[in-house]
């Protein structure tokens, strides 16, 4: 099996992998995976014989009858290498998928919802927000009233712990944007 990455993720994927598969072979574009993996499971991977890290490895070609065969890994020197392989998981980050709310709040540029302090002074420029004199909340995305929280949020830690945390605080923000229009 391969796992293409060097992310947190690439390292779990790999470990709960390396259980059930012969051999595991990881492809990162970098040196090393201790650039962008936790210590742990850079560790915990070195000690699983059947993982094996390629650095300096793209994939650049892949092989199919039915289903997937093998794969041709290149190395920045150019070196190609074939491995027969049926499975390939790719975990080279996420992408917001906010497109039918782009005309709707601000984003930045990757797409991630816009809240709080980091809103532009274009979308403060409404009647809405004039309406209300006040500064959005921390959460609280270019409409006032509408929070945005965990992955989605730009600047968010992508972690459950940060996102539920996130949740619990719009309660409270929701409450204090209701409170003054009673
Ligand atoms: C492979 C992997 C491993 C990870 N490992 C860890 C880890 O070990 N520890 C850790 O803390 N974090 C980990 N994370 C990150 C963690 O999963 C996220 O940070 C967390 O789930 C964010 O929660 P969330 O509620 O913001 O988003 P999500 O959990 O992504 O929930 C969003 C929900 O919204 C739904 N949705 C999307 N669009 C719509 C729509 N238009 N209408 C209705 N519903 C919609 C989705 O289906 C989904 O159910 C990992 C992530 C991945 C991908």
């Amino acid at each position: 099996m391969i796992v293409v990455g060097g992310g947190n993720s690439a390292g779990q994927a790999a470990v709960f992998l390396a259980r059930q598969a012969r051999c595991v072979h990881i492809v990162i574009r970098g040196a090393d995976l201790g650039k962008s993996m936790s210590r742990y499971l850079v560790e915990r991977l070195a000690r699983l014989e059947n993982v094996t890290v390629h650095p300096f490895t793209e994939i650049h070609a892949l092989d199919r009858t039915d289903r997937l065969a093998g794969v041709t890994m290149r190395r920045l020197s150019g070196e190609q290498t074939h491995i027969a392989a049926h499975a390939l998981f790719i975990f080279i980050g996420a992408m917001p998928d906010m497109q039918s709310l782009t005309d709707c709040v601000e984003l930045d540029r990757a797409g991630f919802v816009v809240t709080g302090p980091a809103l532009s002074t274009a979308s403060l420029d409404t009647d809405a927000w004039r309406r209300l004199q006040r500064a959005p909340h921390f959460l609280e995305t270019s409409i006032p009233g509408v929070f945005s929280v965990g992955d989605v949020r730009s600047g968010s830690v992508k972690r459950v712990a940060p996102a539920v945390g996130e949740g619990a605080m719009a309660v409270s923000f929701v409450h204090a944007h209701l409170g003054p229009l009673r």
